[in-house]
């Protein structure tokens, strides 16, 4: 079996159970791209089985742990294990997230499902070059219609991988009707982002449903997720995304659902916050939903204080009793770094905030304890007392 040597601090790593290991920690390597290799410690101690990559910075990806290999059929058994859990979980929905990579012991392989389709992404070289197996192991477990690999994200380029879009099995239409509690969507699977829809928000949509009301502001709309499924419960919605794309989309959705009060603008949400305060306009409800801000730790500075623009904006905007539902979706500003910029931003503004949930991403994206690097969505529920 080929075998890759690794230096103390790798070790420990893997130890205090944490699935990656870097280049940097590994001393030789008798292996090739994709190949399943024997984990062991300078001292020849085995720490455990991973997945080899030769060309990112995170060169392993540990399958297991100790001297045993993991079972020929590992990858079905995974696959059937993560699925098991999202049916327990009975959630109102027909599009969710039924593999998330690590917290799923499959690293860095994605599966969603919109409806009687799966929606695949293979993030390393391992799980690319299983993707036959772990394609005819979907077949056997979900009978889905079709299956369609989206290996167009930018992070396979550093896998030495391809950025293609294809059908893996069966067929797979140019647009899936889904639903969403009482939402219907109709996704773009082919080029939407991500693999169509947000879903990891599905949760945070349910949880925001219970205080939205009145006049709603969802700002990085997208295709409408929170906008939505809020609209029944208020007045009047705004809508606002850059793309004309997503801006479409929420109007065709709203119109498919009946929600002819829903507004929607393709806007800079910078832009038009300002422009709302210049207004005078007020919202009882207020939803910031931005892109991730810090893609990588140097842009965390200037991350934080976009995010404390936007806030503190927002707070300005919110009529005294009203509710901010406000996330952040970037994994290198952590929720007491987030909790803090917002505190900040409530200070400036002059107005009193309390803390009336404190969530994450949904259940079908579960966080991995021991891996902080997998709780990436934080999402706070504060009402405006004053
Ligand atoms: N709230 C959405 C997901 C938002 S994803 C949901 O629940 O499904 C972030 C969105 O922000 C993307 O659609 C992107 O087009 C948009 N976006 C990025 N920068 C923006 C900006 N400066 N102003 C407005 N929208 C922006």
């Amino acid at each position: 079996m080929p075998s890759v040597v690794i230096g103390r601090r790798g070790e420990d790593r893997a130890r205090a159970g944490h699935p990656w290991i870097y280049r940097s920690d590994v001393e030789e390597v008798e292996a090739s791209a994709g190949d399943l290799v024997q984990v062991v410690s300078g001292r020849g101690r085995p720490v455990g089985h991973a997945l080899f990559s030769d060309e990112s910075e995170i060169m392993l990806r540990m399958i297991s742990h100790g001297a045993k290999p993991p079972a020929a059929t590992f990858l079905r058994d995974r696959l059937a294990a993560a699925m098991a859990y999202r049916e327990s979980l009975a959630l109102d929905a027909t599009a969710y997230r039924l593999v998330h990579g690590e917290a799923d012991r499959l690293p860095s392989l994605i599966v969603d499902r919109y409806g009687d389709y799966l929606v695949v992404q293979a993030l390393s070289q391992g799980i690319d070059r299983r993707l036959r197996e772990i394609t005819s192991a979907l077949v056997d477990i979900a009978r889905p219609k079709g299956i369609l690999a989206r290996n167009d994200p930018r992070v396979r380029l550093l896998e030495g991988l391809e950025q293609r879009v294809e059908v893996l099995h069966g067929e797979v239409p140019e647009r899936i009707e889904v639903r969403e509690g009482v939402v219907q969507y109709q996704v773009d699977p082919w080029r939407g982002q991500k693999t169509g829809l947000f879903l990891d928000q599905r949760e945070n949509r349910e949880a925001a449903l219970r205080y939205a009301r009145g006049r709603l502001l969802d700002a990085f709309s997208y295709n409408g997720g929170f906008a939505l499924a809020l609209a029944p419960k208020c007045d009047s919605v705004l809508a606002v995304d850059i793309s004309e794309d997503a801006v479409a989309r929420i109007r065709e959705n709203a119109a498919r659902n009946g929600l002819a009060h829903v507004e929607a603008r393709a806007m800079n949400v910078f832009d038009e916050l300002r422009e709302l305060e210049r207004a005078a306009t007020r919202f009882d409800t207020i939803v910031l939903d931005p892109p991730a801000f810090a893609k990588n730790k140097a842009a965390v500075r200037k991350a934080l204080s976009g995010y404390k623009e936007i806030n503190l904006r927002a707070l300005k905007l919110l009529q005294p009793g009203g509710f901010l539902v406000t996330c952040s979706c970037s994994y290198n500003v952590s929720e007491s770094m987030f909790v803090d910029i917002v505190a900040a931003a409530a200070a400036d503004a002059g107005v009193e905030v309390s803390l009336v949930e404190k969530r994450a991403q949904g259940r079908d994206h579960p966080i991995l304890i021991n891996v902080p690097e997998t709780y990436y969505l934080k999402c706070l529920i504060l009402r405006k007392l004053a």
